[in-house]
């Protein structure tokens, strides 16, 4: 039989499970990417993450051509409406079936009906597996067989079932004569950025390694620091983290492999290893309650959180001009936005500050600043991103009695203490003491005086003052307390 694969975000050769499931059911196989115009039309013109794509399919058309030199493999790649494209390419190259990657988020879901229905006409078969998650949606379900709609039982159930076969590797190697090269005249060579209508972003400047390869990288790195994950994660100004999200967003290291990594090192006492491996399983759990709540896409996770006033009009919207821009005069708030803004990144620490600075301080929907995420994050998932923010506004899958609220002066002065981080993204505060460059406006007029910072000129004055939006955010909260 011929097959082809269609690589859409598992990028790497490595442990990739759709490829070795072609490989081992087809005498001849094909490679596709397609950069669908559905996803890239819409999307800014300069866009990190498409740039990054771009740099990962050379890398893996390399590792195709390494893999199989003899048959001259490698990776076809167009530009197209995937749902047109790939029944027209299966039936060019009269393959029998198309292999992929299961994707869970809605739009791909449509389109992969789509494409099946197109490819079943032609007698061609659509055969999907499971590569991106350890366990998929109605893997892991209560007693009474239901979704899980709270995180600590359903960990206890996952680590519970998991077993060395979900973490075994896919190993294509042996099966690597299968793999063929397209026809010539397929043979293109990736089409650069401007082919595809994009600018060049400052990526390769930020250092963001590409590929499988620089994924490996990454992770080699984080080995050298994960046993201290669990005290440096916190800490925005700290490498604690691993990075990787957005290696794992496009599939360019596959999720066994850190799940086996950081569960051997967790056995052998690390418990850096233990606290990140539970944040792996956030990620499957925010995946499943994607697949078995779809709701969650347009609204609370929790009904009755339906019933908030947000505020609205153009005060609102001015609002969240401030805050997307990093001018709402909380330092930490504006230094996570900076980073946002410069480098597609935010540490999770200040994912759940700046979030709740949206919602709990300003009143305004989370959904606006969901979007805002998904614009601009380089790992946006839709189903971490949405997960996110619905526990920032107490609306998701959290065991939290009522909600909390943070305050951004404790959250700055606990986990920022130096003002390291403030002083990376607001270089214009870096002269105040490692007091006053949490709450700039309580600073006396000599000290700001003394760092040259003129509030209101070099720095804005705080955009309202989180006491009194404490009090209005319960205030505005008290409609889901009356009906909960
Ligand atoms: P590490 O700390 O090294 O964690 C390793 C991996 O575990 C991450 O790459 C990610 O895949 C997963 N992970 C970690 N924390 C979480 C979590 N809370 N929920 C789900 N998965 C997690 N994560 C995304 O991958 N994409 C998003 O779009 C996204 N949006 C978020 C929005 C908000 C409002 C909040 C509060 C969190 C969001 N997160 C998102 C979760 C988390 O902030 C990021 O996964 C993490 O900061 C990525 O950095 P890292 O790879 O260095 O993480």
């Amino acid at each position: 039989d011929i097959g082809l694969i269609w690589f859409r975000r598992d990028l790497r050769v490595y442990d990739n499970a759709a490829l070795h499931l072609a490989l081992t059911q087809c005498a001849k196989v094909y490679c596709v990417f397609i950069f669908d115009k559905a996803i890239l039309e819409p999307l800014p013109r300069a866009d990190r993450r498409v740039e990054f794509i771009r740099e990962s399919l050379v890398a893996l058309d390399n590792a195709l051509r390494q893999l199989s030199p003899q048959n001259k493999a490698g990776l076809i790649v167009r530009h197209a409406m995937a749902s047109d494209e790939i029944p027209a390419l299966a039936a060019t190259l009269k393959v029998q079936a198309v292999f992929a990657a299961r994707d869970y988020e809605p739009q791909a879901i449509t389109r992969d009906t789509l494409v099946q229905q197109k490819l079943s006409l032609a007698h061609c078969a659509f055969i999907t597996c499971k590569d991106q998650v350890i366990f998929e949606g109605r893997e892991v379900l209560t007693q009474s067989g239901t979704p899980y709609g709270v995180f600590t039982p359903y960990k206890n159930n996952w680590l519970a079932r998991l077993t060395p076969q979900d973490v075994k590797h896919n190993d294509s190697a042996p099966l690597a004569q299968h793999l063929h090269g397209c026809p010539p005249e397929y043979q293109k060579p990736v089409p650069s950025l401007s082919d595809l209508g994009f600018e060049s972003t400052n990526l390769s400047n930020l250092k963001i390694p590409t590929g499988e390869q620089g994924g490996q990288a990454l992770l080699k790195a984080f080995f050298e620091h994960m046993d201290s994950y669990h005290t440096t994660r916190d800490f925005p100004a700290i490498k604690g983290p691993s990075y990787l999200g957005i290696h794992l967003r496009f599939g360019t290291v596959s999720i066994r492999q850190l799940v086996q990594l950081a569960l051997q090192r967790q056995t052998a006492g690390s418990t850096g290893a233990g606290t990140w491996l539970n944040e792996l399983v956030w990620r499957d759990f925010y995946f499943a309650i994607l697949a078995n709540f779809p709701h969650v896409t347009l609204q609370p996770f929790k009904p009755e959180y339906a019933a908030i006033q947000w505020e609205s009009g153009s005060q609102a919207q001015a609002l969240f001009h401030a805050w997307c821009t990093g001018q709402t005069g909380y330092p930490l708030v504006d230094a996570a936005m900076a980073q946002i803004n410069q480098t597609g990144y935010m540490h999770n620490r200040l994912r759940m500050v700046a979030g709740s600075f949206l919602v709990k301080d300003l009143g305004l929907d989370w959904r606006w600043g969901e979007r805002y995420f998904a614009e601009k994050l380089n790992d946006f998932d839709l189903s971490a991103n949405n997960g996110g923010w619905q526990w920032v506004a107490s609306s998701g899958c959290d065991a939290q009695p009522y909600f909390r609220i943070f305050n951004p002066v404790s959250q700055s002065e606990k986990f920022d203490p130096q003002g390291k981080f403030i002083r990376r993204y607001l270089p214009q505060l870096a002269k105040l003491s490692n007091t006053a460059i949490h709450a700039p406006w309580l600073a006396k007029p000599l000290e700001l005086q003394a760092a040259s910072v003129t509030l209101g000129v070099d720095y804005p004055q705080p955009l309202v003052q989180h006491n009194e939006a404490r009090a209005q955010t319960l205030a505005r909260y008290a409609v889901v307390k009356k009906k909960a």
